[in-house]
């Protein structure tokens, strides 16, 4: 198992579960055990609700493992069946479980190394720009996506004077489009953020310390604490030489078999499989997707696997302000409300392409997304299974 977060316990545990009482080495960068769960890091941890040392993900399964934690792989020696670690090392494998996630992209323009400049996906990053709120500083956010926009409205919350900067003309648009972004803009809006979109960051300035933003429009703004939220990439690098198909993660077939590989699946942030719920291959950045494509990967790499493959309709839920916002499926470019209505800040959306349903989101109103999420479920799967193309092929 490479990558022990998530993806690489579920389907430690999942592999126990099946009854696999094999050696099982777990390699994990990160040198905490439990792993700590992300999602509250941006919510309840940073809100101050909840501590951090709760935020662990639960075990579920005693996983009788070698823990090789603090330790990144380095490379993959496919033909030898081994991975190597950055001490030199090496472990074989019979099987092998790719769940080495993703990392922040980060910023490079002038000042990018100025003290104050924080990314966040790990509890240690989440733990310093706690501490730095302390000091109730002006924040801004550069990226008003899933994580930029959570993390500015707990900052909002806690009274402070938060900015957001993205280059794009509305919060979280790639994720959940127009017409929903447009409404999480006027809730921005409605809180007392400063939304600055459209508009790019030249440079971070300040002597030692940040202390303002210079747009590329020339105008400023003003920051103790900048948090940067562009988004992540596929941790990758360490495969590169491997033989498999890497291109916007791990490309696999639709077992989550990466193509070029044997005796090895891939789960969680870093895989693109063939998804035959939607006949494409896509790579999904969400917990739910984690957890479950871990337990399908762990049966396939046991020879367990579903005739269809790993059929996935992609969930995700976020929590801003007074908002429990759940979407499940994908994007597409006809959005229309049928039920409730954004007045209400209620309201269930759907998501249409071609007059197909794609997608549904859902805002304040749980107990009627799971009925919607149910039916997205039974529409695509009256739609037919999708045949999966060539291996090589993928789109
Ligand atoms: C702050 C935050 C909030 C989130 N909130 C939500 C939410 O509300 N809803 C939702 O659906 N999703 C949310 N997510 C997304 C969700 O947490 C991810 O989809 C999930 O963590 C993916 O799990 P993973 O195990 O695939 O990858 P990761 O969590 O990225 O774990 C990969 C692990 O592999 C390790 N690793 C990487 N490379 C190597 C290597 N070469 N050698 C050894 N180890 C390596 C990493 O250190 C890491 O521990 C959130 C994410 C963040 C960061």
């Amino acid at each position: 198992m490479v990558g022990c977060s998530l993806a690489g316990v579920r389907a430690a545990e999942e592999l126990r579960r099946l009854g696999f009482g094999g050696r099982l080495d777990m390699i994990g960068e990160e040198d905490h055990f439990p792993p700590f769960d992300r999602p509250p890091l941006s919510k309840e941890v940073l809100s101050g609700s909840r501590d951090i040392t709760e935020a662990r993900l639960r075990l579920f399964t005693d996983l009788h493992a070698t823990m090789v934690l603090g330790r990144r792989a380095v490379a993959l020696h496919a033909t030898a069946n081994e991975v190597e670690l950055d001490d030199g090392a090496t472990i074989s494998y019979d099987g092998l479980v790719i769940a080495t996630g993703t990392s922040v992209r980060r910023i490079a323009c002038e000042g990018s190394d100025l003290a104050g400049i924080y990314y966040f996906r790990r509890a240690e990053d989440c733990a310093q720009v706690l501490q730095r709120l302390q000091a109730q500083p002006r924040v801004a956010v550069v990226g008003g996506g899933f994580i930029g926009s959570e993390v500015a409205a707990v900052c909002r919350a806690r009274g402070l004077d938060v900015t957001i900067v993205d280059l794009l003309p509305l919060p979280m648009v790639e994720q959940v489009g127009q017409a929903a972004a447009r409404y999480l803009l006027d809730q921005h809006v409605r809180h007392g953020i400063t939304m600055r979109l459209g508009v790019g960051v030249a440079a971070f300035e300040g002597a030692g310390e940040v202390r303002q933003l210079r747009l590329t429009d020339g105008s400023v703004v003003a920051a103790d604490v900048v948090i940067v939220g562009i988004g992540v990439k596929p941790e990758t690098a360490w495969l590169q030489d491997a033989g498999l198909v890497l291109d916007n993660g791990v490309v696999c077939d639709q077992h989550c078999a990466p193509l070029g590989g044997a005796s090895m699946v891939a789960a969680g942030d870093v895989a693109r499989w063939f998804n035959p719920a939607y006949g494409t291959t896509m790579r999904v950045e969400h917990w739910t997707n984690a957890v479950e494509q871990a337990e399908y990967a762990a049966g396939a790499l046991l020879g367990i696997e579903g005739r269809e493959g790993y059929r996935s309709v992609p969930y995700f839920w976020s929590d801003q302000y007074d908002m429990h916002l759940q979407m499940a499926g994908i994007q597409g470019p006809e959005a229309v409300v049928v039920e409730g209505s954004s007045a209400d800040r209620k309201f269930v959306m759907m998501i249409r392409d071609g007059g197909r349903d794609v997608g549904v989101l859902c805002v304040n109103w749980p107990a009627r997304f799971q009925r919607y999420r149910r039916q997205l479920k039974d529409h695509l799967a009256s739609a037919g299974p999708v045949t999966a193309p060539a291996p090589g092929s993928a789109s």
